[in-house]
């Protein structure tokens, strides 16, 4: 251990959504040492949105009647109040995160990347690995969220294309015509905002997730998305194709070159973009997860990793069994059940706590997510 590195009880590693969340829990608990690290600044992923996008979960202030705002991270705030608007965009809701970082006065320390983190014997515990030197915790909250690791090698030449999460403007790509590779959130965003910039946009996909029926949003196009995409196919910019499984993308004197796995060929002139979602962030700490389908990390009830005590993950890649935590409305829920578990290893009383079940804000029996939905 390298002399002088500083040592919490808890570190949380991201100040986005997940990692401001937590804190105002651990700060209701009046939990005191911990802090929170991000490479570059509170909602930092938010302020790399592509600037058309906005929250497809609306908002409203209806916190008064014991319903909290769908985007609010903690009791008592509401974007619908502070930022004014149902769907706000990136930039909006990283005011609101700065807000609340603000308002409840959390330790948030920016500018520090974490590198690494490691578990030790002597003393017990973690050791973090970051740009500025190391700290020790005794527990380690993964919030690293999703959007700063995309997902790009799903087939070869999958590199060469734009990634969604890399689109600062759509109004300022280039060309008439852009190739998506995917269809859901992501990729009808893309082509709305291009068919609204004036340009037209085929989807591929290898379903059709714009068809897809169900009960869980987290699967489906949202109402939000489904309205502007009839809009936009109103506006004939915007080709929908499903069962399109691309296999690969090859860059040629023309342009570029998307190969399927029917044999099909189709020729982009501009740089395809991908939207085929993200490889997540807890993949930098791959080893001390372990992994279901490769892609989640396996988690206990409590969201602790299974193999690494201490480590817990908050955030959309949170999944129990078929459940999925993708949204702020869902992973916002589990803020309180780590904030249990670090609570009863510190000694900490949790009475705090039951305010956060009064108001959904503690999902810990998930018998309750059943896909009852009567029309
Ligand atoms: C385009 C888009 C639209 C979305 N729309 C909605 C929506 O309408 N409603 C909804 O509920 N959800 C939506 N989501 C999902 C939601 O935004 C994310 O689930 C949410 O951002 C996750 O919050 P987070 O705090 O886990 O991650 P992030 O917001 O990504 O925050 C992670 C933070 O960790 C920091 N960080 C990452 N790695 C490190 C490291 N190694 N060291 C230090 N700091 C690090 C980053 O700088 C960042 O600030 C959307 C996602 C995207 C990408």
């Amino acid at each position: 251990m390298r002399k002088g590195a500083r040592l919490f009880d808890i570190v949380i590693v991201g100040a986005g959504a997940a990692g401001i969340g937590l804190g105002v829990t651990l700060r209701d608990l009046g939990i005191e040492n911990f802090v929170i690290l991000d490479r570059s600044a509170v909602g930092a992923s938010f302020l790399r949105w592509p600037r058309q996008t906005r929250f497809i979960t609306p908002s409203f202030n209806s916190n008064q009647f014991g319903i909290l705002d769908l985007n609010s991270i903690c009791l008592q705030t509401s974007p619908a109040y502070s930022v004014g608007v149902e769907h706000p965009t990136g930039e909006e809701y990283a005011g609101y995160l700065r807000g609340v970082a603000k308002h409840f006065g959390l330790p948030v320390e920016t500018g520090i990347d974490v590198l690494s983190v490691t578990t030790g014997t002597r003393p017990k515990g973690f050791r973090v690995k970051t740009n500025r030197g190391y700290v020790r915790a005794r527990f380690v909250v993964w919030a690293g969220g999703e959007m700063q690791y995309p997902r790009t090698h799903d087939f070869q030449g999958a590199e060469l294309c734009l990634h969604y999460s890399k689109v600062i403007s759509f109004d300022d790509l280039s060309g008439d015509e852009r190739c998506i590779i995917g269809g859901s959130e992501s990729g009808i965003d893309a082509a709305v905002a291009l068919a609204a910039a004036g340009r037209r946009a085929v989807v591929f996909d290898r379903e059709e997730p714009w068809n897809r029926r169900g009960p869980d949003p987290s699967e489906l196009l949202s109402p939000f998305t489904k309205a502007r995409l009839n809009s936009a196919m109103d506006s004939g910019r915007v080709t929908l194709r499903g069962g399109c499984t691309v296999t690969g993308v090859r860059r040629n004197a023309n342009g570029y070159r998307l190969a399927f796995e029917d044999g099909d060929v189709v020729h982009c002139a501009e740089k395809p973009i991908l939207a085929s979602g993200f490889a997540g962030s807890a993949s930098l700490v791959r080893s001390l997860f372990d992994w279901q389908d490769n892609d989640f990390p396996l988690l206990t009830e409590n969201d602790e990793s299974t193999v690494t005590r201490g480590l817990f993950l908050v955030g959309p890649q949170v999944r129990q069994g078929d459940i999925i935590f993708c949204f702020i409305y869902k992973f916002r829920q589990r803020f309180a059940v780590v904030a249990n578990q670090i609570a009863r290893r510190l000694r900490v009383s949790t009475e705090p706590l039951e305010e956060y079940r009064q108001h959904g804000m503690y999902l810990d029996d998930l018998s309750c997510c059943s896909d009852d939905c009567a029309c």
